[in-house]
């Protein structure tokens, strides 16, 4: 099967590494991966990081990441940093809507919203990331909650507005536990979410939106989960920190996908 989509893998660093590190990390990205990748591949390190880590991506193809934005554009909000900010130092995407946010900075959808139309209007294609939690799974509101997350912070979007966005379906479960969905739940929930994609934008919106998986993805299972038809890619924290596993991850897609294409 053609799928027209094009791939796109991740590395959220969160929290971690000081600039020579990030640094280094960034250097044994490029040595390690494919050239001619048809990959899209996106790093996002901490903030302090971004102007080092731009320098050494410029023209390698290779897109920075913001991990946050105020979904203020400028004023007096001391600590915060603005998505104008964020495309001034060299971002082309953000994440928005992570679980970490949601949980420890008590974002919601509204927020996220907010968010979402301030890194629009700054040039910022988001990564929105939606996903249950395990007793919502359990309680069998997987679906119900993604759609009340993906309703509320999509409120307002445009069909061209939805050209900028990507979904990133991380079940909260899985995020840094070491336990991944498995490819038949994540196609299933990937499947959901582009038809209420469709209902709400149409068929070609619905058709061309690229949805991630997150939730402990590595080497050993990443293929299996991004050979699923409605899986477009992955959103990678922990081993995203390890160059080789990183590389590893984008190989396996070209393995798989790009080999029905
Ligand atoms: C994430 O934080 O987005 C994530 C998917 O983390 P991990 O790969 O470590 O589960």
């Amino acid at each position: 099967m053609l799928n027209p989509r094009s791939a796109i893998v991740v590395g959220n660093w969160k929290m971690n590494l000081l600039i020579p590190e990030s640094v280094a990390l960034a250097e044994a990205i490029l040595e390690g991966l494919d050239k001619g990748s048809p990959v899209q591949i996106g790093v996002a390190p901490p903030f302090t990081a971004l102007d080092s880590i731009r320098g050494l991506l410029s023209g390698t193809g290779l897109s920075l990441v913001g991990q946050n934005i105020c979904c203020e554009a400028k004023g007096a909000f001391t600590g915060e940093i603005s998505a104008s900010m964020l495309k001034d130092a060299g971002c082309d995407f953000v994440i928005l809507g992570h679980s970490e946010r949601r949980k420890f900075f008590a974002e919601d959808d509204g927020l996220i919203n907010k968010k979402i139309i301030s890194a629009q209007t700054a040039g910022l294609t988001v990564i929105l990331c939606v996903g249950e939690t395990l007793e919502q799974r359990e309680n069998g509101q997987t679906h119900a909650v993604i759609k009340a997350q993906l309703q509320k912070s999509l409120q307002g979007l445009s069909r061209p507005d939805m050209e900028n966005v990507v979904i990133a379906y991380e079940p909260v479960w899985a995020i840094g536990t070491g336990k991944n969905a498995t490819p038949d739940q994540a196609q299933s929930v990937h499947k959901f979410i582009r038809d209420l994609i469709t209902g709400s934008w149409g068929m070609e919106t619905g058709d061309a939106i690229r949805i991630q998986y997150g939730g402990s993805v590595n080497p050993d299972n990443s293929g299996e989960l991004l050979a699923q038809p409605d899986v477009d890619g992955a959103l990678v924290g922990g081993a995203s920190l390890d160059a080789g596993s990183f590389c590893a991850i984008i190989g396996s897609i070209m393995n798989t996908k790009r080999e029905e294409a």
